[in-house]
């Protein structure tokens, strides 16, 4: 069982405290985890509480579809008459219930896996697929940069991940786009290069008219852009246009974290993260320092709707500004 590594627990001191904390809120406020996140956890620890508890709920959307979520990104199964395609594979201490979910829905197995992107928390079952000889899809810059085969940090989140053994590893990539059959559904998977990450799929699914689009979009929570795998604000917003140039009204637009979505849900996303860019590159150019910036609030009006989740506004703004500044890699 492969688990990922939280910065801080390179001092047994501060784990041993967090632990003993962590104990205390499981114990005292079992349901109110997150609503207790005390101001120094990050954002790993915050997620990670999360997604080990969250119950996994499994969600019908007909035409052999099925959404899975809590335990980690959303994830999605297309059935036919033989077998089924996921779409990411959750943490990796929550996929024997997943799988059971999986075979529960479509009863038929797990034969191709693709995953949106290298992180742990839409990657964490593919030791356990992996090893079952399930064929692993994604893009070419996950096997190329070493995304999973050697040590990661994601800036201003405490992850440290990135060591899965090689069962884990995709098997099958693709460099700009890529076209799969599943039963009566066309899979075009796209890469419209560096976003969330520098190794993003979007997953286009006709003729149910869904698309997959991984963590370039959270649905109402702040998104992680991970700047030292060559994530960008900008690039976020350019694979929004695509992605919006693809779809319609009537399409179901599922994002990395936070509920099934319409284009409209997508649009106001793409809204929040060109204001704060702007006003962050407003503060840039006035000089301002990183603290400086987090102090002036750029994301106010925007927080009760997207604050709430692990990454916090301040996290944002960090991420924001040092992808805009240019300086990924401070505050690691
Ligand atoms: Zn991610």
């Amino acid at each position: 069982m492969r688990s990922i590594l939280i910065a801080s627990q390179k001092r047994p001191s501060l784990c041993l405290i967090l632990a003993v904390l962590l104990g205390l809120v499981l114990l005292f406020a079992a349901s109110r985890i997150q609503a207790q996140a005390g101001p120094g956890e990050t954002v790993i620890q915050k997620a990670t509480q999360q997604f080990e508890n969250a119950p996994l709920k499994t969600i019908t959307l007909g035409n052999g579809l099925f959404i899975f979520s809590g335990d980690g990104g959303n994830i999605t199964a297309i059935a036919d008459d033989a077998s089924t395609l996921l779409i990411d594979s959750g943490i990796d201490s929550r996929v024997t219930e997943l799988s059971g979910a999986i075979y529960k829905a479509t009863g038929r197995p797990v034969a191709r896996l693709a995953n949106t992107h290298w992180h742990f928390d839409h990657t964490g079952g593919n030791v356990y697929f992996g090893s079952e000889g399930v064929t692993i899809i994604a893009h070419e810059n996950v096997k190329k940069k070493k995304r999973m085969s050697s040590v990661q940090d994601v800036p201003f989140t405490g992850i440290r991940d990135g060591r899965y053994p090689s069962q884990a590893l995709p098997t099958v990539t693709y460099s700009s786009s890529m076209a799969l059959h599943q039963g009566s559904q066309q899979l075009t998977l796209v890469n419209y290069g560096p976003s969330h990450t520098d190794g993003d799929t979007v997953i286009y699914i006709s003729p149910a008219n869904v698309a997959v689009v991984g963590d370039i979009f959270s649905n109402h929570v702040y998104p992680i852009i991970d700047l030292a795998s060559g994530g960008s604000i900008d690039g976020m917003i350019q694979s929004l246009d695509r992605i919006l140039a693809q779809t319609d009204e009537q399409t179901k637009i599922l994002p990395g974290h936070g509920p099934l979505a319409t284009r409209a849900d997508l649009k106001d996303y793409r809204e929040m993260l060109v204001e704060v860019r702007q006003r962050i590159k407003v503060l840039i150019t006035a000089g301002k320092t990183i603290d400086e910036a987090v102090a002036a609030a750029p994301t106010k009006g925007f927080d009760a709707a997207w604050g709430d989740g692990y990454v916090t506004p301040e996290v944002f703004v960090r991420m924001v500004f040092s992808s805009l500044a240019g300086s990924g890699s401070a505050g690691r």
